[in-house]
């Protein structure tokens, strides 16, 4: 396998990369599961997160991923830092640079960033997030959640609804499915459809109800209201009734079809309450997946070929 040097976007990443990073992720997981415990793998590393945009989920997933992997972490966010007061990108990297620190976890509300970051600095880094562009690692944690139930993905149906436009998670998530040989369809109001999923690659299909009975997942994307500067569409009655999925449309999957759903929820919209709490959606199980996913990220970065779970305790 060609060694990661950065993760910046799926596009740079080809099928072995993505299978070893779940398969690391299939060694983690026991880790990343059990509370209080820890692995000594990147002991004496120091990882920083830098989120420059809000952030629950991903923030707390990578804090705590390097934690398990004994790696040292500094959270660095706009608020309460210099950033605020106006330091530019690249002085707030060379300051990094200068602290020493290993890698990088960057978020950031601008498309770019973490990419412009990887030019002013030569450790890895990771981006959790940028703009409408990249989220590989909810790519990645969400392929790794879908192969644990329904084994390889080659020719699996992944239906991604709703808010493709602004949406960076699915434009990772369909170039990772397509590494993996899935088979994707986009159901989305015309309104949040970029013009350029023409050359993604997948099949866009108006209704809901025609593609369920054919899918083996469906992963509702969040409606972002922060990036939306007009209306979009009516009203959110109208997108639930016509986008979302309630028990009526959870009916129309096969039995053994999944939910899922990247989080933040807007319940009662893209998704309603009784079917974020059924059986069949996966979007808890998506959150502790993320940790080991993370996990075997910082490893592949940071470390040699030496065992991911080396002193297990
Ligand atoms: N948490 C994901 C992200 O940061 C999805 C979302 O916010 O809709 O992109």
């Amino acid at each position: 396998m060609r060694p990661l040097r950065d993760l910046i976007s799926i596009e740079d990443l080809d099928p072995s990369q993505v299978l070893a990073v779940l398969d690391t992720a299939e060694q983690l997981l026991p880790i990343a599961d059990r509370r209080r415990n820890s692995v000594p793998t990147l002991r004496g590393k120091v990882v920083c997160n830098l989120f420059l945009e809000d952030s629950t989920r991903t923030r707390i997933s990578f804090d705590l991923a390097a934690k398990r992997l004994s790696a040292e972490v500094i959270n660095f966010s706009a608020k309460g830092s210099s950033v605020s007061k106006g330091e530019s990108f690249k002085d707030t990297a060379l300051t990094l640079d200068a602290m020493g620190v290993d890698c990088v976890v960057v978020r950031s509300g601008s498309s770019g960033a973490p990419l412009q970051l990887s030019r002013y600095l030569e450790v890895p880094i990771l981006n959790a997030g940028d703009g409408w562009h990249q989220h590989p690692t909810q790519a990645l944690l969400d392929v790794f959640t879908m192969r644990r139930h329904l084994g390889e993905l080659a020719g699996r149906h992944v239906v991604v609804v709703g808010d493709v436009l602004h949406s960076r998670v699915a434009r990772s998530e369909v170039q990772a499915l397509k590494l993996l040989g899935a088979r994707v369809t986009l159901v989305s109001p015309p309104t949040l459809l970029p013009p350029s999923v023409a050359s993604w690659g997948v099949e866009v299909a108006g209704e809901l109800d025609a593609v369920l009975p054919d899918a083996d997942v469906v992963y509702l994307l969040r409606v972002q209201r922060e990036r939306m500067h007009r209306a979009f569409f009516p009203t959110s009655r109208e997108y639930a009734r016509v986008w979302g999925v309630d028990e009526r449309r959870l009916a129309l999957l096969p039995e053994h079809a999944i939910v899922m759903h990247p989080g933040p929820m807007n319940r009662g919209v893209e998704i309603t309450a009784d079917v974020a709490d059924s059986d069949r959606a996966v979007i808890v199980e998506q959150v502790t997946n993320g940790i080991a996913v993370r996990m075997a990220c910082l490893y592949l970065l940071l470390s040699g070929d030496a065992d991911a779970t080396e002193g297990s305790a």
